[in-house]
């Protein structure tokens, strides 16, 4: 599959058809410099199409649907070699059941087609860490983080990350919107985060220098931690929950020391459900 890596933008109708070969960083690297972007994830070794076929969500998913919202067209290749182009109008049942399901075995996926977005020059995004942090806090931080969640913006997302046995956080924040408009939305609240649990991690964006400072491109933003090491040997579980209720928390926080892996509670409420719609 790696050599088929062809990427065919037209920037008239914003959508680009993607081979199967391509992996999430070569697609942004070829939209952004065009100041367009899929809905896409940011670990530069991740095939957009698995990553399609899986739902895919990343840092535009709160405001513009995960991938498969944004997936207008698939070519496949069946096991009896038949080349279909399933979409809304042809084989609309198949292109139904790609679109989610598509990595348990109804063919290969040859290309796909995605809808771009236009992005904007400048995003306030940003890391930060609380490594050690006692189970306590933590679980403090969690319940402060999904209080704040319920009433969220959709332009704000959060990933937590939470490290397990040593224990301690890492938190991914970014909005997907203006950077004066996230001075009213987003940086109140990072800025009682700090007041609340004292200053962060040492490689954290803040410590750099002031949130509202903290702007970069988008695809600054999804490259920033470089290439993704392709052997790194590690373990992580995703959970999909709806609401971080407190006795979720609770179940999270009491396995954290015993747990042997990276867990990241995917807690992207309301926008997901709203535009599930291509
Ligand atoms: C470090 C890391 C970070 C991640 N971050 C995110 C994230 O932010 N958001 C997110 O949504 N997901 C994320 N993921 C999950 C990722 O989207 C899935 O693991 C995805 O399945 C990877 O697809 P792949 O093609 O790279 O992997 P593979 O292991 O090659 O494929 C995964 C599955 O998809 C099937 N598949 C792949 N390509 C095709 C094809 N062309 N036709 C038919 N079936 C195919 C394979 O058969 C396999 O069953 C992450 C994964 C990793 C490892």
């Amino acid at each position: 599959m790696s050599a088929m890596n062809h990427i065919d933008i037209d920037p008239q109708t914003a959508t680009a058809w993607v081979e199967a070969g391509v992996n999430v960083k070569d697609l942004d690297d070829v939209t952004c410099p065009q100041g367009l972007a899929a809905v896409n994830g940011s670990c530069t070794t991740v095939g957009v199409v698995g990553f399609t076929l899986g739902g895919g969500f990343g840092f535009l998913s709160r405001t513009k649907g995960l991938a498969v919202d944004n997936c207008l067209q698939m070519e496949i290749v069946t096991a009896t070699g038949q080349r279909i182009v399933a979409s809304s109008q042809e084989h609309r049942h198949l292109f139904w059941v790609l679109r989610g399901a598509g990595q348990v075995g109804y063919g290969v996926v040859t290309k796909l087609q995605v809808k771009l977005h236009t992005l904007q020059e400048q995003y306030v995004g940003g890391r930060f860490w609380y490594v050690p942090m006692s189970s306590t806090k933590l679980k403090e931080l969690l319940h402060v983080m999904s209080e704040f969640c319920r009433s969220a913006e959709d332009e704000i997302t959060f990933n937590i990350y939470l490290i397990t046995q040593v224990p301690g956080v890492a938190v991914d924040y970014f909005y997907d919107g203006h950077p004066s408009e996230a001075e009213g939305k987003l940086l109140p609240f990072l800025r009682s985060i700090t007041e609340r649990f004292g200053p962060p991690g040492e490689s954290s964006t803040a410590v750099n220098g002031p949130w509202e400072e903290q702007t970069t491109s988008y695809v600054e933003y999804q490259q920033r931690f470089g290439e993704e090491p392709v052997k790194t040997y590690k373990m992580w579980k995703s959970a999909f929950l709806g609401e971080l209720t407190p006795e979720v928390i609770h179940i999270i926080i009491s396995q954290l020391e015993e747990a042997q892996f990276l867990l990241t509670p995917h807690y992207r409420p309301r926008a997901l459900g709203r535009r599930n719609q291509p």
